[in-house]
């Protein structure tokens, strides 16, 4: 990668905070809360519960604000390295946080993201999620919990999980209240479910979509998504790690951009995966989608205030040249 690529303004909307943390700061954080340090992730992931299973492992050292603070900071350090200057990170209302915890983590994140603006150049919008298979209650207690934060740092509510396992529509509730406490709902869908989880989620509200990319199974679902407007966060190594994208046929993110679908690049879980966010520009990249089309619609997609829409702007039109196809987007 030429260092030209490796520092080309990039916006990334996917991804777990959880799945920055590196293997050293992994191994530090278990140590510090007296834990065992995580295994490595394995070479192959049958499928995206597989993976579920070694995230829930690896990650579930975490367990104190100063710990969300120290993989924030590290995350923000690496991604600006690569360019990096807007992330949308999601963090995980993890019910082993507890609901006090959870927002005492939330508070440490809020004032580690302004922390990372200051040092590094890059504004973030966090966006909590709680995910399929938590307890209901729980759910909506986190989503009251989140949207304490609206307004300072936190940008958007989201639901992930083991998708196809659990049902989506019982968090519909917790949607709605962080909805109405300021957050727009993002969340996580088309995965390892098909078209009908993507037209679950758009009925329920969702501004924009975590993966989405199963809706190429359904052309009428692409040609919808393309005429909204509605911007898929696609993370093109995790698709074909965990299966949801094949070597053998067209990649979704070729086939969904090709079809006038928005889609930002995103690494989903840098650390499990063992990848950077220059690399999935780069991926992209060779899939069709070069940065400049990526920061577009990175663009398209983010959430937050009109100061930082603005200053990302400017960012692009001094990035990428005039006659660039992505510069008529970058004024929205
Ligand atoms: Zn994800």
């Amino acid at each position: 990668m030429t260092p030209v690529q490796r520092h080309t303004p990039k916006i990334e909307l996917h991804v777990h905070l959880e799945g920055t943390v590196r293997p050293a700061l992994l191994a530090a954080l278990a140590h510090g809360n007296r834990l065992p340090a995580p295994a490595g992730p394995p070479e192959v992931f049958d499928d995206l519960y597989a993976f579920i299973a070694t995230w829930n492992a690896m990650t579930t050292v975490l367990r104190t604000p100063r710990d969300y603070r120290r993989a924030l900071l590290a995350y923000a350090a690496e991604a600006a390295r690569d360019g990096a200057v807007h992330l949308e990170p999601i963090v995980d209302a993890d019910e082993r946080l507890g609901l006090a915890g959870f927002a005492d983590v939330l508070a440490a994140l809020v004032d580690a993201a302004a922390e990372a603006r200051e040092r590094h150049g890059v504004s973030i919008g966090l966006t909590p999620q709680v995910c399929r298979g938590h307890d209901v209650d729980f759910a909506q207690d986190a989503a009251r919990v989140a949207a304490r934060f609206a307004g300072r740092g936190v940008v958007g509510f989201g639901l992930s999980g083991a998708e196809g396992r659990y049902p989506t529509t019982p968090y519909t509730r917790a949607v709605n209240l962080a909805r109405d406490g300021g957050l727009p709902f993002v969340p996580h869908a088309g995965e390892a479910a098909g078209p009908a989880a993507v037209r679950e989620v758009l009925a329920m509200g969702a501004v924009r979509i975590r993966h989405g990319v199963r809706a190429v199974d359904e052309p009428e679902l692409v040609a919808e998504l393309a005429g909204r407007g509605v911007v898929l966060d696609v993370t093109p190594t995790s698709n074909l790690r965990l299966g949801v994208a094949r070597p053998d046929r067209p990649h979704p993110l070729t086939v969904l951009t090709g079809a006038g679908v928005v889609c930002s690049v995103s690494t989903d879980d840098p650390a499990i995966f063992d990848i950077t966010l220059a690399d999935e520009y780069a991926l992209a990249d060779r899939l069709g989608v070069d940065a400049a089309t990526a920061y577009a619609a990175g663009l398209r997609g983010m959430l937050g205030d009109a100061t930082t829409r603005a200053r990302l702007v400017a960012v692009g039109e001094r990035a990428y040249p005039a006659g660039s196809p992505a510069r008529p987007r970058l004024r929205q």
